[in-house]
């Protein structure tokens, strides 16, 4: 029997029976994937199990992309919170503004001298310049952070009776307080739901697929609070953060170890699909 003028309807049948598995993910929930292995990925090969990864990643929608990568922290690292050392509102004020530019490694080496030396604002309100630099000197920016400082605690002792604010409206009247400071403070003292964006929350949302065409920081908030449930966003702070202190890093990003790639905007484009 002649079979010729079937076999364009044969592969049409074995090219959809090819595609089924991959539609029926079109609204993945949870979806069974072995993340490439260090080996595989070394050695460029990515097998079809990774193709039908591409078309999931394709697929999902923003809302699946949230719930993927909140789910996956939330079961990774629950109890995430910031790296800088403090005790009170107003040692974790001092520390995020002298974070600004700066790692929290390096504030952290630096704070214990001008804790002990100005332990609360009042202390610090009367410090000279010339005092307080010498304590600052190797944090970047060290002139102008000296200046916020003192100028901070002083509107502290004069406008909050010493007490630092719990409002985004009042923290941004302080010297060396912009919008993300203020939004670090009120989601870290009191659990607000404040997203501060910093270099890593901005980056690591945007390669991800969180955001989409976030040109500025703001941009980028608006955003996630969108998609984020109000409970989490304070948390969800730390999770983009230390995400993007370890493993999405600026300039080579730890893709291999990372547990998001399944829903990751760029590992589909630069890893995936080039290889
Ligand atoms: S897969 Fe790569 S780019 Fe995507 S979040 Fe993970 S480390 Fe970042």
């Amino acid at each position: 029997m002649d079979l010729r003028p079937q076999r364009p309807l044969v592969h049409l049948l074995l090219c959809l029976r090819a595609l089924l598995p991959n539609l029926a993910l079109r609204r993945p929930t949870r979806i069974h994937y072995t993340p490439i292995s260090r080996s595989d990925f070394n050695a460029g090969n990515i097998d079809c199990r990774n193709l039908a990864v591409i078309e999931i990643i394709f697929a999902m929608t923003r809302k699946e992309r949230f719930q993927f990568v909140l789910d996956y922290f939330r079961e990774n690292n629950p109890d995430a919170e910031t790296e800088l050392l403090y005790d009170n509102p107003y040692q974790l004020l001092v520390s995020v503004i002298l974070s600004a530019q700066c790692t929290d490694k390096r504030v952290n080496m630096t704070t214990p001298a001008i804790f002990e030396k100005y332990p609360d604002s009042s202390a610090l309100s009367k410090a000279s310049f010339e005092e307080l630099f010498p304590l600052i000197k190797s944090i970047s920016y060290p002139n102008n952070k000296t200046k916020h400082l003192i100028g901070m605690a002083q509107m502290l002792e004069e406008k909050f009776h010493g007490e630092v604010p719990l409002t985004v409206e009042e923290l941004v009247q302080l010297p060396g307080v912009g919008r993300k400071t203020a939004n670090v403070i009120t989601s870290v003292v009191d659990n607000q739901p404040n997203m501060a964006v910093d270099t890593h929350v901005f980056r690591v949302s945007a390669r991800i697929g969180l955001t989409v065409n976030a040109k500025t920081p703001l941009a980028t908030e608006r955003q996630l609070l969108q998609f984020i449930p109000k409970e989490d966003v304070h948390v969800a702070h730390h999770w983009l953060i230390l995400h993007g202190r370890y493993i999405c890093i600026a300039r080579n990003p730890k893709c291999r170890e990372c547990g998001l790639q399944q829903a990751c905007k760029y590992f589909q484009k630069n890893v995936l699909e080039k290889n």
